[in-house]
């Protein structure tokens, strides 16, 4: 259920409903608006005595049940959306922000030249895999330490944020000690252990949407991480499976405004993953600005026909450039409509 307290009530009165929450075998989260604090009380069922037992309380304006079953990341709990800081970058704010390199770190050379190109063009946050989540066993599984190593020193040479995937809960504690924001792969959307753990990380979290996940999955996904502690958490629409076998996957377009509608989370569209065709990345960046989403991650790629993986749908860094620039207007327009 949602507490939502008078303007003017005291921390006494707030604590006071804090422990009542408890008592009634909720779990309470304080949300600090601008104007009022809401408590946001989770658990299991919303009883009605409850309910009426603290709406009469002193500094309560006034109580009522979350309907969602998702509860902490609804948009009933938090009508502003959740603007996510990664040092000097907010995501969330917005604005719209760039994630872009290739899929898999393959070593020196290749970061290097893309982590600079892909800044040059003005992207904020490096991607790359250290660990890879590959469909054949045979296929090549990421440099491991040595990748991350690896992003580490991008971010050293050119400023960027480093975004990079955790595949599992031993690999958490390692991946959070090289990278700024961690990935969550759409394989492992509803691996519920790692989710947890990652509700203890003091890092923002990118969560992708699973292959065949509804938005009601997703989201409860997304409410295991911020409901074991961890408030920063992004999601990423990147292609759902459909009949459609022209695409690697099908961007859910409508996916992104629909999430704006039921949650604060900031949303971020992948047409790389969502397309596996490089010429189709340019207009669906295009279409992710128009849609609302709070940023784009694209794969880049100085040399696609060597990728070692995922070649065919990573842009040439001219290519990215391009799009940089082409995008420009709609952010602008954009911008322009906010206010
Ligand atoms: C990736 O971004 O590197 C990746 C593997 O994507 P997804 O989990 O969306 O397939
Ligand atoms: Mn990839």
């Amino acid at each position: 259920m949602i507490v939502a307290m008078q303007a003017d009530a005291t921390e006494e009165q707030i604590n006071h409903i804090c422990d009542r929450i408890r008592e009634f075998g909720y779990a309470p989260h304080v949300i600090r608006g601008t104007e009022r604090t809401v408590i946001a009380a989770v658990g299991p069922g919303d009883k009605k005595e409850h309910i009426e037992q603290l709406k009469s309380a002193d500094g309560v304006e006034n109580a009522f049940p979350i309907l969602q079953p998702f509860k902490l990341v609804s948009k009933e709990v938090k009508k502003q959306k959740s603007a996510i800081r990664v040092d000097e970058i907010t995501i969330g704010d917005g604005g719209f922000v760039v994630m872009a390199g290739p899929c898999s770190v393959e070593g020196y050379e290749q970061l290097m030249t893309t982590a600079k190109a892909v800044a040059a063009s003005g992207a904020q946050i490096l991607r790359g895999g250290a660990y890879k989540p590959r469909t054949s066993p045979y296929d090549f599984q990421g440099l491991a330490e040595e990748g991350l190593k690896l992003l580490a020193e991008a971010r050293r040479q050119t400023g960027l944020k480093v975004i990079t995937e955790v595949l599992d809960t031993e690999g958490v504690e390692l991946v959070a000690e090289y990278a700024d924001i961690l990935q969550v792969g759409a394989r492992n959307m509803q691996n519920f252990a790692l989710l947890k753990k990652l509700g203890e990380v003091q890092k923002p979290i990118m969560l992708k949407r699973g292959l065949s996940a509804t938005i009601k999955e997703f989201l409860l996904s997304a409410e295991y991480i911020v409901t074991h502690g961890n408030p920063n958490v992004m999601l990423c629409e990147r292609g759902i499976r459909t009949f459609e076998t022209a695409t690697r996957n099908t961007l859910d377009l409508a996916a992104v405004p629909l999430l704006n509608e039921l949650t604060h989370l900031p949303v971020i569209i992948d047409p790389s993953h969502a397309t596996g065709k490089r010429s189709l990345v340019r207009p669906l960046a295009k279409a992710a600005v128009a849609v609302g989403a709070d940023g784009l991650m694209t794969e880049v790629h100085p040399f696609p026909e060597l990728a070692w993986s995922d070649g065919p749908q990573s842009l040439r860094p001219e290519e990215f450039a391009r799009m940089m620039h082409e995008l420009q207007p709609y952010i602008n327009l954009r911008q322009n409509e906010m206010n």
